[in-house]
């Protein structure tokens, strides 16, 4: 029989998996730990490089397995000082990640899937459709690789699931890319640190709260079905108030809070009497508000109100006790902020 075998592909598997995977090549456990550090060790791209292992096992190693790497084929650097980078995968597909200065840290804004079936009316990303999943693998090394292009010593420290696709459809992937991202032989980053943000996919949401503890964020966008249901498909599926209830019932590390992000668009979604709305809508929900003026895109018909009916919005919100920014998106002119990662639309980057 003419057989292939597939090579194991070692970046997509948990500490827990790869202590198993060991296992079965008869290599002991403590050998996994091992490993697992190495392979997220920035710069590691080659079983040659793990001088703590013998020929021998080097051998068995490559024989089964692989370390799989992104190849950078872009850097864009906004004015800002934002940098997105675009990833080819090796199907040709494209992903990108975006690199975010802070005062004093740096935020990195990754994807999970290519392109997204979630359809919504005010994203770019959606305009690609859906095209395939990514791999743990293909999630974990967009933060090794911007790690690296930020420089060993930036401190990174956010990352947000912001960049293209709905983490929360690519669920088993996505969930061991976290596990891997903040296992502290892995890349180490802290629970409080790492958001998952999503269009409200309730039951893969609650599942994801009694898994592992992570920052959430809604995109939630409007407080009534009618408006959601039209910026939203999703929302028909899971209309605003089911979702509502189960961020109610959310399993919330102490101290936490939920983030809902509300794009505000001129006329659509903007009005006093929806903020009000949402006031009322929240209210028992821990929750703090993230304001997103909608960032224009070159296909996308919607606008953005102007700065003062913004801050009008945001005086409801603040007056009735929530915590609420304003979030001015970074590497708008190179199409890096909320909503604008695209891949590949009509030749853009
Ligand atoms: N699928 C996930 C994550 C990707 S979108 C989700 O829906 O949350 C990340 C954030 O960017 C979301 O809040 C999304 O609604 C927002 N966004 C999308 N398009 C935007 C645009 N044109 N302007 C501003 N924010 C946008």
């Amino acid at each position: 029989m003419n057989q292939i075998k597939q090579l194991a592909d070692l970046r997509s598997l948990t500490r827990k998996d790869l202590e198993a995977w060991l296992a079965s090549l008869g290599l002991p456990a403590y050998r996994g730990r091992q490993l697992f550090r190495w392979l997220w060790r920035p710069g590691i791209d080659s079983f040659g490089q793990m001088t703590e292992f013998s020929k021998e096992a080097r051998c068995l190693l490559e024989k089964h397995g692989v370390i799989n790497t992104l190849k950078i084929v872009r850097r864009l650097v906004s004015e800002d000082g934002t940098k997105k980078l675009v990833f080819e995968l090796d199907d040709k597909h494209y992903i990108e990640s975006v690199i975010i200065p802070e005062k004093k840290h740096v935020t990195l804004c990754l994807s999970s899937q290519v392109g997204c079936a979630m359809g919504c009316a005010f994203c770019r990303t959606a305009l690609m459709g859906f095209v395939r999943q990514l791999s743990p693998s293909e999630i974990v090394l967009q933060a090794l690789h911007c790690i690296e292009e930020a420089g060993l010593d930036t401190n990174v420290r956010n990352i947000v699931f912001m960049g293209m696709g709905e983490p929360l459809a690519n669920y088993d992937n996505f969930i061991k890319a976290l596990r891997i991202l903040m296992d502290n032989l892995g890349l180490d980053f802290s629970s409080r640190r790492v958001t998952v943000s999503t269009c409200g996919i309730i039951p893969q949401m609650l599942k994801l709260g009694e898994e592992i503890d992570v920052s959430l964020a809604i995109s939630l966008h409007a407080p009534d079905d009618e408006t959601r249901g039209k910026l939203m498909p999703i929302n028909k599926k899971y209309p605003v108030d089911d979702l509502l209830a189960a961020c109610r019932q959310y399993r919330l590390a102490p101290r936490r809070r939920i983030t809902f992000e509300y794009i505000l668009i001129k006329g659509v979604n903007d009005s006093l009497s929806q903020a009000k709305e949402l006031v009322r809508k929240l209210h028992g929900i821990k929750a703090k508000v993230n304001l997103i003026p909608f960032n224009e895109g070159p296909e996308l018909e919607f606008r953005c109100p102007d700065w003062q009916h913004i801050l009008l919005f945001q005086k409801v919100l603040l007056d009735a006790g929530y915590t609420t920014i304003i979030r001015k998106s970074k590497g708008r002119d190179i199409l890096a902020a909320c909503g604008q990662l695209a891949g590949k639309i009509k030749g853009h980057f």
